[in-house]
């Protein structure tokens, strides 16, 4: 067989690519030149850059297949990509070339490049994870791809009408996406509903058979990831949903043709929406069929990868690993044994052991709401043969537990893969901890916390299983490309290695006092300060001023992110100068930006407080502008870009103990942002990083807060007696100051704020952040002081790269191996 060898026909040089520009301009877009308008360009662009990029893939291919490569599969419900074509160009080296070729033929490509749309097919953090993820490993020259579902709708987007969230549907592919490759040839058929019957064959054997299922097909559709340097292109493999041809015969026989057609219809649903949150369990059958449709679409595809090359099973993890983000595949370790012991009859117990090795497991979240499990009806009914096999392995588990901690009741309760209490359920985090060698938190407190608090019994049985993987983000987005005055000035000072070798940016510590770069350090923030300004005005009306201190906010809203906190402490501004005459030390600038999960009614109510609090401050003249509120809409990775190089101080205020990492918090540190933060996630690492001098730490500990919790000791009200400062804003708030067109509107809140045992206790931190926020006043007045700790935060991040923790599970967690391209 002719093989396509790494020859690249196609050059990168201007004449070539400006060929082929006009080549998809006519062949694929059917325009003339002359009439191309910008987005024409920009999609004639994208396709160039395609041919590219699937040479590079097809190389990368023929290299992993040659050297029979292990490879890893990272499994994931959401991918969080952001905006590809500059990301794909910067990876290439090709953006500032385009950009000057784009000029010479009369276009802007940063226009060009605002007109792409963003696919959010992730709703934060986690999704967001994914992509950085595949960013570092296509970079790090290592087998690794993603696989999850081509939504057809992406999280909803976010418009604000009278101060509330809006959802509005989200179809991102209305202008297609020109860097994807649909494989119709590589679909795989998947199972679902029906029955299973239970025979015996002749020589004893037991054969169950799953029999009228209805069937989907999952068509792959890839996106190529290209590594810095263009090296290495893996690829996110998202399989859409579409209708099989086996009609369902009795209805067509009846002669009810359209009945017919419109059953098949409704299985596209599988891939419609995305579920709108990360940090709930839906429990909706729809949500089940879509981890199931991932899991099983996945491991088809990886098997007939495997089968090609090799067809005995029993080596199956030599040459697989499978990463589990979070439990949504989980099922990946039934299915994994369905194959092997339905289909590849192999013994139970190897089968088993051949599960445990391919398998690892990400946990992502402590939040009892997130705990998925499933009820035993609803499986039955979905995926038959999948119960049964639970029940087998949730036996044999407690087999051997039984022998091991003979008839300890409450244990065996515990561990078990069902719960028994009132409806049957089947808990996913245990399903994926006993079918994983490997089960990962993501900061140092959060993996103890997996330990001690979320999987104490398990741990005492394996804790060789369990490890720390401290999340990271990928400096190619998050600083090269989004913060290009930035990356410029570092590149200049020292050197450009930092782009694949974040701890090189150590090299810059020594120009922390320098002044000279502390000027265009200094030039660099104000020049994203003063785009973001911009944009404010133009979007919001609102008139903020660049040398304003841009405090920011930015995440989803959630009650632990604590957004609360920081109104309160906005609001404590407002009132120190209005009622009592005390202006603040600095002008300020309050941004916040995220979205509340539209189900979420306390976190849609804080996104109106945050716009009347504003609203009511921003037009107050005695205020004299020194305090702004602005609510950017919309959080998405585009309106992350633009945001995060323009913060000086970022908002890390969630209870500790709740956040799992976070990593927006490393995109503002490493962009030269100062943090005021808690003892919680990754802040933690960040801190002992970056030097407690450069953080601006307050807040109860992880231990202080579970003991005022665990032994209901937390009294707010005594707070509120014995506080002026707290009795102040909680009165504001009661008295209507801020919703005086809507009385009782934000009562609620102090009536959650002050109630006993008060979850994520905003007031016990209240005091400490209002003091710590007067010292963050104090020192952006004087900037020689100030700078040096923002210079201070980039030249010391260079451990939150995920280079680094794509590293580490490759060494730990995978056994892959980085295979370069050597020509
Ligand atoms: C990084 C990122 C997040 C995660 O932010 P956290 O502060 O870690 O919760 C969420 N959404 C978007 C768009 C992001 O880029």
């Amino acid at each position: 067989m002719a093989k396509c060898k790494s020859v690249l026909k196609k050059k990168n040089d201007r004449e070539s690519l400006n060929a082929d520009i006009c080549d998809h301009v006519v062949f694929s877009l059917s325009k003339d030149i002359e009439n191309a308008t910008e987005r024409d360009m920009g999609r004639a662009l994208a396709l160039s850059l395609r041919d590219r990029l699937v040479e590079r893939m097809l190389e990368t291919r023929d290299r992993y297949r040659e050297t029979k490569a292990k490879r890893m599969y990272y499994f994931s419900i959401e991918y969080l990509l952001g905006r590809c074509l500059g990301n794909s160009l910067c990876n290439m080296e090709m953006l500032s070339e385009c950009e000057d070729m784009f000029k010479d033929l009369g276009f802007d490509l940063d226009e060009v490049r605002e007109s792409e749309r963003d696919p959010a097919l992730g709703n934060g953090g986690l999704g967001r994870l994914a992509a950085c993820f595949l960013d570092s490993l296509a970079t790090l020259d290592m087998p690794g791809c993603g696989y999850g579902i081509h939504y057809e709708y992406g999280l909803f987007r976010q418009s604000i009408q009278d101060g509330y969230q809006k959802e509005l549907a989200d179809y991102w592919m209305a202008d297609g996406m020109p860097l994807e490759i649909i494989r119709p040839d590589q679909a795989v058929l998947i199972p679902l509903y029906g029955r299973v019957e239970n025979s015996i064959l002749p020589n004893g054997e037991y054969l169950p058979m799953w029999l009228d299922w209805e069937d989907i097909v999952g068509v792959p559709y890839d996106i190529p990831i290209v590594g810095y340097g263009g090296k290495t292109v893996n690829y996110l493999r998202l399989f859409a949903a579409r209708a099989s041809q086996n009609f369902d015969m009795e209805i067509f026989n009846s002669g009810d043709y359209i009945r017919a057609v419109q059953r098949k219809i409704e299985s596209e649903m599988v891939s419609k929406v995305l579920y709108p949150s990360e940090s709930v369990s839906f429990g909706k059958e729809l949500r089940l069929v879509q981890e199931y449709f991932l899991v099983a679409c996945g491991l088809r595809d990886i098997t007939r990868r495997f089968s090609a090359q090799n067809k005995n099973f029993e080596e199956f993890s030599d040459y697989v690993a499978i990463q589990l983000n979070d439990t949504h595949p989980a099922l990946t370790v039934v299915e994994l044994m369905r194959f092997l012991v339905d289909e590849k009859r192999i013994e139970w117990g190897r089968a088993w052991k051949i599960t445990q090795a391919t398998c690892a497991y990400t946990n992502h979240t402590l939040l009892p709401e997130a705990l998925e499990c499933w009820s035993v009806d609803l499986l039955e009914k979905v995926l038959p043969r999948h119960l049964q096999l639970i029940y087998e392995i949730n036996s044999r588990f407690l087999d051997g537990i039984k022998k091991k901690y003979s008839e300890d009741i409450e244990k065996i309760r515990r561990m078990s893969l069902i719960e028994e209490g009132g409806k049957k359920e089947v808990r996913m985090a245990n399903l994926a901890v006993i079918g994983s060698h490997s089960v990962n938190g993501v900061s140092e407190l959060h993996s103890e916390l997996v330990k001690r608090r979320l999987f104490p019994d398990f741990y005492e049985m394996n804790p060789e299983k369990f490890n720390n993987k401290t999340n990271g983000v990928t400096p190619r987005r998050w600083l090269l490309k989004s913060n290009r005055p930035l990356a410029k000035l570092l590149t200049d000072c020292a050197g450009d290695k930092w782009i694949t070798d974040l701890s090189e940016l150590k090299k810059i510590e020594k120009y922390a006092t320098d002044s000279e770069f502390r000027d265009k350090f200094v030039a660099a923030k104000r020049e994203n300060k003063i785009i973001l300004s911009n944009f404010i005005r133009s979007t919001l009306d609102i008139d903020v001023s660049p040398d304003s201190l841009f405090d920011i906010h930015a995440k989803r809203i959630h009650e632990y992110k604590r957004q609360l906190l920081n109104v309160l402490h906005i609001i404590h501004m407002y009132l120190e100068m209005v009622d009592h005459g005390r202006e603040p030390l600095c002008a300020r600038t309050f941004i916040f930006a995220g979205k509340a999960a539209p189900g979420y009614w306390e976190a849609k109510q804080i996104i109106k407080l945050i716009h009347s609090v504003g609203g009511v401050i921003n037009k107050d003249k005695r205020v004299k502008g020194l305090i702004k509120v602005a609510f950017t809409p919309d959080y998405r990775v585009s309106l992350a870009e633009k945001i995060i190089p323009a913060c000086d101080l970022s908002e890390q205020i969630s209870t500790a103990g709740t956040e799992a990492s976070g990593t927006g918090n490393m995109k503002f540190a490493i962009n030269g942002a100062l943090t005021i933060g808690t003892l919680d996630g990754a802040n933690i690492e960040m801190r002992e990083e970056v030097g407690e001098d450069n953080f601006y730490l307050f807040g109860l500990r992880q231990d202080e807060v579970e003991n005022l919790l665990t032994t209901r000791s937390y009294h707010p009200r005594e707070i509120y007696e014995s506080s002026a400062e707290v009795r102040e804003v909680l009165d504001a708030l009661y008295s209507n100051r801020f919703s005086p067109k809507d009385p009782g509107l934000f009562n609620w809140i102090v009536d959650k704020l002050l109630a006993d045992n008060e979850q994520y206790l905003h007031l016990a931190d209240f005091a400490e952040y209002i003091e710590v926020q007067k010292t963050v006043g104090l020192e952006y007045s004087d900037p020689v002081l100030w700078n040096k700790k923002a210079i201070l935060n980039t030249a010391r991040m260079g451990k939150f790269s995920t280079d680094r923790t794509m590293r580490e599970y490759a060494e730990d967690i995978w056994n892959i191996k980085a295979l370069k391209n050597l020509e």
